[in-house]
């Protein structure tokens, strides 16, 4: 199952950054997969910020929190991720982005190029030094194409002295396979 699932992959970048105390966000909370995980990694001593547009995604993330009986310093906020500096101030050490539609949820609500750009600049300004910036892309529904690439041609041109920028690709898989972009603030 090792190297298998593309979320496993990124949460496996961060592993390497996150402790305990450490401020993180879940950009696109989803099912809550990532927000848990964040949550076990910075420990009730760190905070956590989640971000989502839609209302089953609060109620799935709430309900997988309470199930795993997290009850930290958890900000779950129903909107969307372009306004993460309405909401966090603190120097960030992590944030996960996991782009595309709710699995099992509805396929039309889909992130989108010019919300995801805004947050994941305003992202990169939060981010502290050695914080890390990750993006699963899931570009094979309608209007993700436009996403990846526009992603993809942002991230290229970080300045190298600032941030060093990795991208992963399952190279011999059909049916657009996902992308993980990892980003590291020099
Ligand atoms: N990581 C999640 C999990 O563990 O289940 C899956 C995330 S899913 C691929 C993408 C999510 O992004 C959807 O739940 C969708 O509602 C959300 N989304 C779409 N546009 C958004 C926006 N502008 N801000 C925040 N979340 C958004």
């Amino acid at each position: 199952k090792y190297l298998t699932r593309p979320t496993e992959i990124a949460q496996s970048i961060m592993r390497g950054i996150l402790k305990k105390g450490d401020v993180a966000v879940d950009a696109t909370m989803g099912n809550g997969q990532d927000t848990l995980f964040l949550a076990k990694m910075v420990k009730s001593e760190g905070k956590i910020f989640a971000f989502d547009i839609q209302d089953l995604a609060v109620a799935n993330t709430k309900k997988l929190l309470e199930k795993n009986h997290i009850y930290d310093d958890v900000h779950i906020i129903q909107d969307s991720h372009e306004n993460i500096d309405r909401y966090v101030s603190d120097e960030i050490a992590g944030v996960m982005f996991n782009l595309g539609y709710l699995p099992k949820g509805d396929h039309q609500i889909i992130t989108k190029a010019e919300t995801t750009l805004v947050a994941l600049k305003k992202s990169l300004k939060l981010l502290k030094r050695n914080g890390i910036i990750t993006m699963v892309i899931y570009y094979g529904h309608l209007g993700g194409e436009t996403e990846k690439e526009k992603i993809i041609e942002y991230v290229e041109k970080l300045d190298p002295n600032l941030f060093h920028v990795l991208k992963i690709d399952y190279i011999n898989q059909t049916q657009e396979p996902p992308i993980i972009i990892g980003i590291v603030k020099k």
